[in-house]
């Protein structure tokens, strides 16, 4: 008798879960679902720079060498924000070197100067990403 209740009791949960289950699947929307990267914000963060460096091939945009780090076309320091149009993949060496400078007058000083390049920087500053990684990956 008492294995009888609980086996009802299984399937009658177990129903229950499945009808539940269709409904849900019928209301709900892909653009309402809630992923992971939305409650974490260290993924959201690793996501984005992946799809940063995606962008450039991980390459850095000034030099084309690896990149190793984000930096901020407008500096911080003057007042540029962690958005995607003022990130740009670049490798340690050119961070360092640019610093809080203006990128463009910085970059036409440097011995690996490329037009097109200065090209990519400014479509990406204007946030025309595609065109940037159009430009970049041209190059590489
Ligand atoms: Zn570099």
């Amino acid at each position: 008798m008492i294995l009888k209740a609980s086996s009802y009791l299984f399937n009658h949960t177990l129903k229950k879960t499945v009808i539940i289950r269709k409904k849900f699947k019928n209301i709900m929307h892909k653009q309402d679902a809630i992923y992971l990267d939305q409650f974490c914000p260290k993924i959201k963060n690793k996501n984005w720079r992946e799809s940063i460096n995606k962008l450039t091939k991980c390459k850095c945009i000034y030099c084309g060498k690896p990149s190793e780090s984000l930096d901020h076309l407008h500096p911080m320091s003057k007042g540029g924000i962690s958005s995607t149009s003022n990130c740009v993949p670049c490798c340690l060496s050119c961070n360092g070197k640019k610093s809080d400078s203006e990128v463009l007058s910085w970059y036409r000083k440097q011995n690996f100067y490329d037009p097109r390049r200065a090209m990519a920087i400014r479509a990406w500053q204007n946030d025309d990403l595609k065109l940037a990684s159009v430009l970049l990956n041209y190059l590489n």
